[in-house]
């Protein structure tokens, strides 16, 4: 094998890896939020329902390209088709049959990288660095 293909071997073992989104399954559903042991990132649970914008009875809601939509085109109740999307604050056993999780990714400063806690030793920080470890 030359040189050329070895190289393009690795490329192509490493950059799926690189250029796939990660689906942060490993964030339990359970939780309010977490950091995903796969890319590194906060994530955010959150829960979404549909509700007929007509009656306002609830509606399955499901996640599509990234988006919350209802899973029934019309209304079971009264037969409209329009619906919206409602957030839940905090998921009960009545509204998990019907909402959809959005596992969002929390844009954070990382304030503390490798280098950084070894050599500014602040007075704030130690609390907030149990979050990292
Ligand atoms: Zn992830
Ligand atoms: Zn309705």
């Amino acid at each position: 094998m030359s040189l050329t293909n070895t190289l393009i071997e690795i490329t192509r073992l490493f950059l799926p890896s690189l250029n796939r989104k990660c689906s942060h399954s490993k964030i339990r559903p359970d939780i309010e939020q977490g950091y995903c042991p796969d890319c590194g990132k906060l994530i955010k649970n959150e829960w979404y329902i549909a509700r007929c914008s007509c009656c306002g009875v609830k509606i399955k809601a499901m996640v599509k390209n990234g988006e919350i939509v209802a899973q029934e085109h019309f209304c079971s109740n009264c037969g409209s088709e329009g619906y919206k999307i409602e957030k839940l604050d905090q998921i009960n056993f009545i509204d998990i049959n019907f909402a959809a999780l959005m596992k969002k990714e929390v844009e954070e400063e990382r304030f503390c990288n490798t280098t950084k806690c070894w050599q500014e030793k602040t007075i704030e920080t130690p609390k907030l660095l149990v979050q990292y470890l």
